[in-house]
């Protein structure tokens, strides 16, 4: 059997496992799926042991997906332009690639799961951390009108949206003061896994925005009940998005695309 794993710290809680075996049962694809949590400081070690042990592929989660990057021998554009991988494959020559396959899933669940028109859209980003890093390309490759870019650390948002600027119309704006009523408010902060929301106002949200946190269950209350109190039209977490990433990981190593509808409905329905 073939054995892929998704590598994190913590990851004892990751959903990865139950969504890879749901695709190759669904596929029928023989593989197996595990969750391992590598020390701090010997993510490489450990990855080098799951090759060895015959592992052809993984997921990395927090807060590997950077190191992960720095390992891999070749990645595709939007791991350089993350500068972070969240999904390697062991290539037949033994070689290691590094793909991100973040911004893909938040685009599919938006668009097509969602129904959410991106292009000439204005789109507030909380958060400059990797999965912020991951979806700017995607979206701002998707058309929208502006991207602002809002952090708790503003220097940090600053040297992303630098990083971004040939790519599209992306600019910043302070956390606490970020604009007037957008279309979109993506929360990519990690606020929520303390049960927190990010100290955005209410003047962000209006009648017609949808409000989407990365984070899913539990971790998305906090942001999607400010984002309701301010009177947003929809308000969604990052399900979706975590099953969207994950069909694209299994694309990737698998050549095959899972149906992700039944997954996310089963997910929710055991939530
Ligand atoms: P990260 O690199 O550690 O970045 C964390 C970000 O959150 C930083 O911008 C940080 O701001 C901000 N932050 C943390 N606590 C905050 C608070 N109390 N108020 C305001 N901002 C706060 O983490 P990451 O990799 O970007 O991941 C962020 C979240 O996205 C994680 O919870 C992760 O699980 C989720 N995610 C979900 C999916 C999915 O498929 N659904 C995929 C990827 C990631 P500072 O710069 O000021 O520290």
């Amino acid at each position: 059997m073939d054995r892929y794993a998704v590598f994190g710290h913590p990851v004892r809680h990751s959903l990865s496992p139950q969504i890879h075996t749901a695709f190759a049962a669904q596929t029928g694809q023989a593989l197996t799926y595990q969750a391992i949590e590598a020390p701090l400081d010997g993510f490489a070690a450990t990855l080098r042991a799951f090759i060895a042990d015959g592992g052809r592929g993984g997921n990395v989660t927090v807060p590997f997906k950077e190191e992960a990057f720095r390992l891999a021998d070749r990645c595709d554009e939007l791991a350089r332009q993350a500068q972070a991988v969240n999904t390697l494959r062991v290539e037949p020559d033994g070689g290691l690639s590094g793909f991100n396959t973040d911004g893909i899933g938040l685009l599919r669940d938006l668009t097509q799961n969602l129904g959410v028109e991106l292009r000439d859209r204005r789109v507030l980003l909380l958060g400059a951390g990797g999965a912020a890093a991951g979806v700017i390309g995607p979206l701002l490759a998707a058309g929208v009108a502006e991207l602002v870019l809002a952090n708790r650390t503003a220097a940090r948002a600053a040297t992303l949206a630098a990083r971004f600027a040939g790519q599209g119309p992306i600019r910043t704006a302070p956390l606490e003061a970020p604009g007037e009523a957008f279309d979109l408010v993506l929360n990519a902060t990690a606020a929520g896994l303390g049960g927190q929301a990010p100290a955005v106002p209410a003047a962000a949200f209006g009648p017609h925005t949808l409000a989407y946190d990365l984070v899913y269950g539990a971790a998305a209350a906090a942001f999607l009940a400010l984002a309701r109190a301010a009177g947003a039209r929809a308000c969604h977490d990052g399900l979706g998005m975590l099953v969207e990433q994950a069909a694209e990981a299994f694309w990737l190593w698998r050549g095959v695309r899972p149906a992700t509808a039944p997954v996310i409905a089963a997910l929710r329905g055991a939530a």
